[in-house]
């Protein structure tokens, strides 16, 4: 017997490295006519190095032990940042305390206790969240010089007080500008930049890419809002990402893809296909081959 044509596709987009995960999807993504990008890791290679370490002028720290205290507060976490601050301190050759009472906040960052201190590392506006003490007027001053060289930027907040900020640079992909100019004309709109990331660094890279709708500063239901607005304009929207802060955009959006490579597992598992090869450009060739098998379905 021939296979059915969006069983065919299925298989033919597993050959392109994207894993579909059922011929329901496989029939959905033909239908998208709007696509959402996130940044770090899905625009981005996701492998963002650490370019800057600013102690601030009141903190005690040196650079080396601005960047063991976020490096002590990051290890447990699997964000792109996260291993961005841990592979610098490796580099450096730092000792990496233990940390206690680790916990998370997907778009904003993390905390921990490290050395009986209480540590905070993160998005500088929400951990800021206008404060204008000395300590916070000079790290948001610093955050914006660094970002307006279009780097994303992480705070380190010691027992409530601001000791630092780290630059990080990630590259776009090689495969970006092409991915936005083939979906724009695949679906007829360009794409939109969906980010938690800082806007003057979102705005850098959209611009790299050929992306002018750029959304940032997001914390994850703000993706999902952005999906919304979308659907109730009548529009079916995929979203794609990566990140633990995606996961309710996937969830909610007519179609969700995840970047497989470092995507992390609530991203993989939430998502309706996978990429597995870890090329952005196999976006517009799934929906090519899903439009391809829906004619001939019909
Ligand atoms: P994106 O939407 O671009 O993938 P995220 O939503 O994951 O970005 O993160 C948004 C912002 O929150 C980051 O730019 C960073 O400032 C902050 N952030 C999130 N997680 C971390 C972390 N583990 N360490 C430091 N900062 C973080
Ligand atoms: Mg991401």
């Amino acid at each position: 017997a021939t296979m059915p044509p969006l069983l065919s596709a299925i298989a033919n987009a597993g050959r392109h490295g994207v894993l579909v995960k059922s011929a329901v999807v496989m029939e959905r993504l033909g239908q998208v006519d709007t696509v959402a990008l996130d940044k770090t890791g899905t625009l981005t290679e996701g492998t963002p190095r650490v370019t800057d370490i600013r102690p601030l002028a009141g903190s005690d720290l040196s650079e080396d032990a601005l960047l063991a205290l976020a490096a002590a507060a990051e290890h447990p976490s699997e964000h792109p940042l996260a291993r961005a601050v841990v592979d610098a301190a490796r580099t450096r050759g730092l000792d990496i305390p233990e940390v206690r009472d680790f916990d998370s906040a997907p778009g904003t960052g993390v905390t921990a206790t490290v050395d009986g201190a209480a540590v905070a590392v993160g998005a500088p506006a929400r951990l800021l969240d206008g404060a204008t003490d000395t300590h916070s007027a000079e790290a948001a001053a610093l955050a914006e010089e660094l970002e307006n060289d279009g780097r994303t930027t992480v705070l380190v907040v010691r027992e409530g007080v601001p000791v630092g900020i780290l630059g990080v640079a990630d590259r776009l992909r090689p495969d970006a500008a092409a991915t936005v100019t083939a979906l724009k004309a695949l679906t007829g709109t360009a794409p939109m930049l969906v980010t938690g990331d800082n806007p003057r660094a979102a705005a850098r890279l959209a611009a790299e890419a050929g992306i002018g709708d750029v959304r940032a500063g997001l914390l994850p239901q703000d993706k999902v809002a952005a999906v919304r607005e979308q659907e109730s304009a009548g529009r079916k929207t995929l979203v794609v990402g990566d990140g633990v802060n995606d996961a309710p955009a996937l969830a909610a959006a007519h179609t969700g893809i995840a970047m497989g490579r470092a995507g992390s597992d609530l991203a993989l598992e939430t998502a309706d296909a996978v990429i597995v090869r870890d090329e952005l450009a196999t976006v517009p060739k799934v929906i090519a081959l899903s439009r391809a098998a829906r004619r001939l379905v019909v």
